[in-house]
């Protein structure tokens, strides 16, 4: 019987039971693990962040280790209020600065970046499995990754012992096809998805992308797709390996992790879902959730004091470079506070260096440092009561950015930039014929 990507590297790294894992499977080795069964796996990467570092550190020393499976595989990052805000959260980073220096784990310090992309440009491979403490861990699936969010409790035990329990989730097929129109982008594709199938429509499954859309995306397109599955309810998100994979990885120093990772021909999916890519138009999830989706031209005019461009969903080179082409030679709205922070250090480098943080910053925004900044609604950012924010994350619940009187719409990179020119929701449209 064929495999889903998800069964696939499940299989792969399904252990018999009690045994330890001592060194990398490769794919093909394992045992058969379809959808519904419960494997032990073994993990390739761990992660946690400055949110939910503590607990995990804590749980992880109740369990009487002091050794982590692999100390160059589990990454620490300071990325949701990094710089520390508070006094609170100051110590909170130096439980995972010390936890780091005791057991040689890998840490990213404030003003890395945040930490889906920072795993995405340095520590996950094809076929691997990541797990993290941290909901949109899923981001790395554009790798060909199995990569999941978990609690700190799970987290601790697979940091202890390179290996963890994973019920083997269903698969969605969603299959994009058709050419994305000009001020069209992923986010727009994904919000679309999320709008029609709902914020629990894909509760555990596995979300598999495909078709010619997906095919023809850049890797930082590919990233929104997978980051923004959990919206969903999925478990993870995953695309196919390919050429633009192999590119990506060689970019970073990791050509040779590169491996075909795919789906059987004959893979049994639960659900096959069809889009027509041609006919999405620029998207905004209206408050208070990502699935209440509706076309720009509808909620076109909402008044905005704030707009926010980065996160780990749009906070790439290419979000920045889509923003500045907006921005170019323009200037924010006077009642428009405009928010930008690039998704890591090497994002803002190359930013820097292709000129693109002059023009945003002529353009009258602030820029942030790398990391999650006003996305969480711990620092940097946060709204005041009955405030509007258009911001390029993931995420509107009420609350999300800090403060449950305000109100949180999310779009795509260029929309959010010609809406912080205009002061209120606009069409990229309108600049970008
Ligand atoms: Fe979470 Fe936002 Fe940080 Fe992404 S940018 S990891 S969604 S707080």
């Amino acid at each position: 019987m064929g495999k889903t990507i998800s069964e696939k590297i499940l299989s792969a790294h399904s252990l018999p039971s009690g045994r330890r894992r001592t060194c990398q499977l490769p794919i093909g080795i394992g045992v058969d693990a379809y959808a519904g069964d419960l494997v032990v796996a073994g993990i390739d990467v761990a992660m946690v962040q400055d949110g939910t570092g503590p607990l995990t550190i804590q749980e992880f020393q109740k369990l009487g280790k002091s050794k982590v499976f692999n100390p160059s595989r589990t990454v620490l990052f300071l990325d949701h209020a990094a710089p520390s805000p508070r006094k609170e959260l100051s110590n909170a980073h130096s439980i995972l600065r010390n936890f780091a220096s005791q057991t040689g784990s890998k840490l990213c310090d404030v003003g890395s970046g945040v930490c889906h992309q920072i795993l995405a440009e340095n520590y996950v491979n094809p076929g691997e499995i990541l797990i993290g403490a941290d909901s949109h861990t899923c981001t790395a699936g554009a790798l060909g990754a199995f990569a999941t969010g978990m609690g700190s409790t799970d987290v601790a035990v697979g940091i202890a012992l390179g290996k963890t329990w994973f019920k083997v989730p269903q698969t969605f097929r969603v299959n994009f096809e058709g050419k994305l129109a000009k001020g069209v982008y992923p986010k727009d594709l994904i919000l679309r998805f999320i709008g029609k199938i709902g914020a629990d429509g894909a509760t555990y499954k596995a979300l598999e992308f495909t078709g010619e859309t997906v095919e023809k995306m850049s890797m930082a397109e590919r990233f929104t797709l997978t980051n923004m599955s959990v919206e969903a309810g999925a478990k993870t998100g995953l695309i196919a390996t390919d050429a633009k994979t192999e590119k990506f990885l060689r970019q970073q120093g990791r050509g040779r992790k590169f491996r075909i990772i795919k789906p059987d021909k004959d893979a049994i999916y639960e659900k096959n879902f069809e889009v027509d890519a041609s006919d999405v138009a620029p998207l905004i999830a209206a408050p208070h959730s990502a699935d209440n989706v509706k076309t720009v031209e509808e909620v076109a005019g909402k008044k905005l004091d704030q707009v926010f461009i980065g996160t780990c969903t749009n906070g790439r080179f290419e979000d920045l470079q889509i923003t500045a082409k907006i921005l170019k030679g323009r200037k924010k709205h006077p009642n428009t506070r405009l928010i930008i922070s690039p998704a890591s250090r090497a994002v803002y480098l190359q930013a820097l260096k292709k000129g693109i943080i002059e023009i945003l910053v002529s353009a009258g925004a602030t820029i942030f440092p790398p990391g999650c900044a006003a996305c969480g609604g711990v620092h940097g950012g946060i709204l005041g009561d009955g405030e509007v924010c258009l911001s390029t994350q993931n995420r509107n619940f009420k609350g999300r950015m800090g403060n449950p009187d305000a109100e949180i719409y999310l779009s795509s990179p260029a929309t959010a930039a010609i809406s912080a020119i205009k002061g209120k929701i606009a069409d990229p449209r309108e600049v970008l014929k």
